[in-house]
């Protein structure tokens, strides 16, 4: 057993992690970093380009929020999206890593700063290093600790690359930088966004929010010769300038179009011509390029990554509803800057290093203030039992038949919604009590244990709010409806539980309403 003492504990090294640990290590605060990969090598932003929006005060800042706030349903809150913007304009100035900046708002986009995934982690990564943030790669977190009064007081989990050897970190203050959750959907990256941080927060009491807003989907191609390694596709990753139907008419609606016309059973194409020459031929190795040259391409779940449901933050320095513990990037609740849109790169990039940056604050500030308990306890959880009764290989089936597909998360309706709903709940006492393992086996179970959570959390969501807005739709409830322009908090594990948020800005809980 590894056991250790810091200040902040950080689990997950994508960019919001990394920028939690390097402002957490400003503050003067001791920071251990764990990650189940290799920080910084891995998750959807190590694929290909990443943006994020950049963007000076004036005009275009204001028409950039504007837009943000009418493309989020109006669910979205203009000051903390002034203040997502600002941080990340102020940061970007005095980081050293910035390459291309994108053209000030010409086009009528707004200002992004422009960079290779890969190498902006990898300067992430020293720059945390040299800040004295002290990194753990393969070291996958499997529960929280807390003290006797429930504040989350350190993680436990094992050491992948050391026969599965278990650690404890004992900390002040616990930042959740995860990630979202995509249930293996096999979207680029993100093999990693498998829900564990969710899982291990709301086992410590954690609520969650905008989980109805966890249906988001990107294209694909559809390869006819799968890779034998699943993470190495960096054709996934690409972004398809213009889509055609079958007959080789431009779809005008871009995306939303594609999905629809997927949606009814229809085939979408990309024209090879418009991708780079290095993606192109990757396709073509891939078998990914049809007889006259067109790529056929199919939808992918990106669930809570591009989606906005996640742990529902009770203030600006991005606190959870469970004292101690904090949380930063896709694994934070959204709807406080994107509303109930599932916005593509600029903003979720901004949100990554500003959120990243208050939680890696506040955690600071919490642990240099509060007092050490010396008593810790691993929270208990799903899956964590010595012994596999379960496979956890049924239990994700299970979760992806009642997600991936598009008449499940894209069309939901309250008949779709109810079936899906029945299935899961019908394998959690088993998943949560018969998955386990020891090794690899563990975190195989803790894993199925998190994608079942996440798929309930999101399918009981989905149910309560009968109406359409931003990317939850109901073919039985097709347009927004006026009482719906609230929030909506979830959470519990056997008997999950969803209310309505009095305001958008609800910062405390008050007693749920069970479905
Ligand atoms: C197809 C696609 C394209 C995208 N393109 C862009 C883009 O162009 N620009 C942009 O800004 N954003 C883009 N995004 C969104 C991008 O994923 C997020 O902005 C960003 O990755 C969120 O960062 P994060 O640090 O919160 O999570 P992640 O980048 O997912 O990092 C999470 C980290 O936590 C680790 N982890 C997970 N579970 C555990 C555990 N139990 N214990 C320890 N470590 C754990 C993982 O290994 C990983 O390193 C895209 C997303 C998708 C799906």
């Amino acid at each position: 057993m590894t056991s250790i003492e810091t200040d902040v504990l950080i689990l997950g090294g994508g960019p919001a992690g990394l920028w939690a640990a390097v402002s957490a290590a400003a503050e003067g605060a001791r920071v251990v970093l764990v990650d189940k990969s290799r920080c910084g090598s891995n998750g959807p932003t190590v694929y290909g380009s990443t943006t994020l929006w950049d963007i000076p005060p004036g005009r275009s800042r204001t028409e950039a929020v504007d837009r943000a706030l009418r493309g989020g349903g109006g669910l979205g809150d203009e000051a903390w999206l002034h203040r997502m913007v600002d941080e990340t304009h102020r940061r970007l100035r005095v980081w050293s890593g910035i390459r291309h900046r994108g053209p000030d708002g010409a086009d009528g986009d707004p200002p992004v700063a422009r960079l290779d995934g890969a190498s902006y982690l990898r300067r992430l990564r020293r720059g945390a290093l040299e800040a004295g943030v002290r990194i753990l790669d393969h070291h996958p977190a499997l529960q929280l600790l807390a003290d006797p009064a429930g504040t989350i007081v350190g993680a436990a989990g094992v050491q992948r690359h050391n026969k599965f050897r278990p650690w404890t970190i004992r900390a002040g203050a616990v930042v959740v930088a995860t990630g979202g959750c995509a249930f293996l959907s096999g979207g680029a990256g993100t093999e990693v966004n498998t829900g564990e941080g969710l899982l291990m927060a709301a086992e410590a009491g954690a609520e969650l929010s905008g989980m109805e807003f966890s249906s988001a989907y990107g294209l694909a191609p559809v390869l006819a010769k799968v890779h034998p390694n699943p993470a190495v596709a960096p054709g996934l990753s690409v972004r398809f300038a213009a889509l055609y139907d079958d007959g080789g008419r431009e779809l005008a609606g871009g995306y939303p179009a594609a999905l629809t016309a997927l949606a009814d059973g229809r085939r979408v194409f990309a024209a090879l011509h418009e991708v780079p020459d290095t993606v192109r031929h990757w396709l073509s190795r891939h078998g990914a390029v049809d007889a006259v040259g067109r790529v056929p391409v199919r939808a992918v779940l990106t669930g809570t990554v591009a989606g906005a449901g996640g742990l529902a933050l009770t203030g600006t320095d991005c606190a959870t509803t469970v004292r101690g513990l904090f949380a930063a990037g896709a694994v934070a609740g959204r709807e406080v800057v994107f509303g109930a849109a599932g916005p593509t790169g600029g903003p979720r990039g901004a949100w990554a290093l500003s959120s990243g940056t208050w939680a890696g604050a506040g955690a600071a500030a919490f642990a240099l203030d509060a007092g050490r308990a010396d008593d810790a306890r691993p929270v208990p959880g799903g899956g964590l039992g010595p012994h596999a009764h379960l496979d956890p290989r049924a239990v994700i089936g299970l979760v992806q038949e009642h997600t991936l597909p598009l008449r499940r998360s894209y069309r939901r309706s309250a008949g779709s919604l109810r079936d899906s709903i029945a299935e899961l709940d019908s394998i959690w006492p088993a998943a949560r009590y018969e998955l386990g393992g020891i090794g690899a086996g563990q975190v195989r179970a803790r894993q199925a244990a998190a994608l079942l959570a996440v798929a309930r959390w999101a399918g009981y969501s989905a149910l309560v709010r009968t109406e359409s807005r931003g990317i939850h739709r109901r073919v039985d409830h097709p347009e927004p409806a006026v009482g719906w322009q609230v929030g909506q908090r979830c959470g519990g594990l056997d008997t999950v539980w969803v209310r309505r948020c009095v305001a958008a800005a609800e910062l405390t809980a008050s007693r749920p309403a069970t479905v």
